[in-house]
């Protein structure tokens, strides 16, 4: 019987492509290449595909990180025209039409390729303030969601053993950046607070926690439609939030924060106010917006080279006279053409049409069963919003058992009340140290 460790390693004669981030761009690339006449490398500095828009119930305690997350090598096993190499690129030499990797065990190579796909996403800004970063950590990965959520649990068991005044800002939890991600941060926060947690303590009271969402910005959701803000402002301001708009942050510490010129004590800031590209433009030499992302073409390669592609939050396109969003689904569609686009360079086929990126809608949660929906002409609000939330977000999940394991999660959190992921999986560093008392 035929294994499939034994299956043939793709021609070596075919067009290499190399594709850089197995994340929804990447990923969309290698899959519309399935039929194509060449062999594929996807590089990733992790070896799982991550469903970002759930992180923030990883961080909440909502859902356990292996019901967002699947390794890229499983997803694309029956792809037999595709190698999967986790690593990290450090490195492109466009001139030279190869890569630098470094591989997992400290080896490093380069690697040639015909053509080459970018599609690394994006990180953290602190907009020039680098030393916010080790107060105010940023929800990005599965690893930012579990320290998140283990400093959010950690806060609620020191708070009830503590003296009050070491306690102070300890139940503080303050949100900086009134996007999608502080909207939602905050409202699964206050629910957490408010609801889940509401009988777990003897000495506290969870309830008393304060959640705080500021921006700078007028208004939250700025995406979103007037209205559609305001009634998320209203729904979060009814589960206890406190929201405060029109002035930045002017200093982050261990302490707390200073917004308009006052003192918030708080233990517990997170950063969800900015993003930047991948260092990748660096390595290409090529132009750049203000975030740092790559200026590409309407058919997505980089200006004078017509074998590199890049996709997604990495990379900057104007549509209609304004940039488009760093959203799943210009990521997702962005790799799907350069996939196909590849498949009809390498087989003589005619290009296809310039990109155009389809906007389906916008939509964002609030809390529990509350969401914001804008698509065309049509806004939605509570559950009416929710419900096709919910439904989307199951169906892009990579996995069915992971849809199957997510809406299970939910359906228990809706009938129960409780969350199903309050572990602490990592005890703090003790502090006693007396060798004799271990
Ligand atoms: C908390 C959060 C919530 C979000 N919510 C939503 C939402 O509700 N709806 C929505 O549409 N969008 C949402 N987004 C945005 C969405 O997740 C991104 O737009 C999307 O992930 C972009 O896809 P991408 O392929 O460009 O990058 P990613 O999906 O981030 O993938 C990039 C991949 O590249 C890899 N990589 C990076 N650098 C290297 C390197 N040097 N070498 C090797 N590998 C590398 C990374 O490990 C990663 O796997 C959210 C994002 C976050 C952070």
């Amino acid at each position: 019987m035929k294994t499939r460790a034994s299956a043939a390693l793709p021609d070596a004669s075919r067009p290499h492509v190399v594709i850089i981030g197995g994340g929804f761009g990447g990923l969309a690339a290698a899959k519309a290449l399935r039929s194509a006449p060449v062999r594929i490398t996807l590089i990733d500095r992790r070896n799982h595909h991550l469903f970002q828009p759930l992180l923030y119930q990883v961080a909440t305690a909502e859902l356990p990180p292996g019901h967002i997350a699947a390794p890229i090598r499983g997803l694309l096993q029956e792809q037999d025209n595709v190698t999967v190499v986790l690593g990290e690129v450090i490195d492109v030499n466009a001139e030279a039409q190869s890569i630098h990797v470094a591989l997992t065990g400290g080896e490093q190579r380069a690697m040639a390729y015909d053509y080459l796909v970018v599609a690394t996403g994006a990180q953290h800004s602190y907009f020039g303030r680098d030393d916010f970063a080790q107060h105010a950590p940023g929800l990005k990965t599965l690893t930012d969601a579990l320290s998140i959520r283990q400093k959010v649990l950690h806060a609620f068991e020191q708070a009830e053993i503590g003296d009050a005044p070491a306690t102070a800002g300890l139940l503080t939890f303050v949100l900086v950046g009134a996007g999608p991600t502080g909207v939602e941060m905050a409202g699964a926060l206050a629910t957490l607070a408010r609801k889940t947690m509401k009988s777990s303590f003897r000495r506290i009271n969870p309830a008393s926690a304060k959640v705080i969402l500021i921006d700078q910005a007028n208004r939250i959701l700025g995406a979103f439609e007037e209205g559609l803000s305001l009634k998320a402002q209203k729904h979060l301001e009814g589960l206890g939030v406190e929201v405060r708009l029109g002035h930045g942050i002017e200093q982050i510490d261990e302490n707390g924060v200073v917004v308009g010129g006052e003192r918030i004590p708080s233990k517990t800031v997170i950063w969800a106010a900015g993003v930047a590209a991948s260092p990748i433009g660096k390595w290409l030499k090529a132009e750049t917006d203000r975030a740092g992302r790559v200026r590409i073409q309407k058919d997505l390669t980089v200006a004078g080279r017509r074998n590199i592609f890049v996709v997604g939050d990495t990379s900057s396109l104007d549509q209609d006279g304004r940039p488009l969003p760093g959203v799943a689904q210009v990521a997702m569609q962005q790799g799907d053409y350069t996939g196909r686009l590849i498949t009809r360079r390498v087989t003589g086929k005619a290009d296809l049409r310039p990109f155009r990126y389809f906007d389906k809608g916008n939509m964002a949660v609030v809390a529990d069963s509350f969401a914001v929906l804008q698509s065309g002409r049509v806004q939605l609000s509570g559950w009416l919003a929710w419900l096709p939330w919910a439904v989307i977000h199951l169906a892009y999940l990579p996995l069915s058992n992971l849809r199957i394991a997510v809406f299970l999660q939910w359906l228990w959190a809706f009938l129960s009340g409780t969350r199903g992921s309050q572990l602490i999986a990592q005890s703090q560093p003790s502090t006693n140290t007396n060798p004799s008392a271990n």
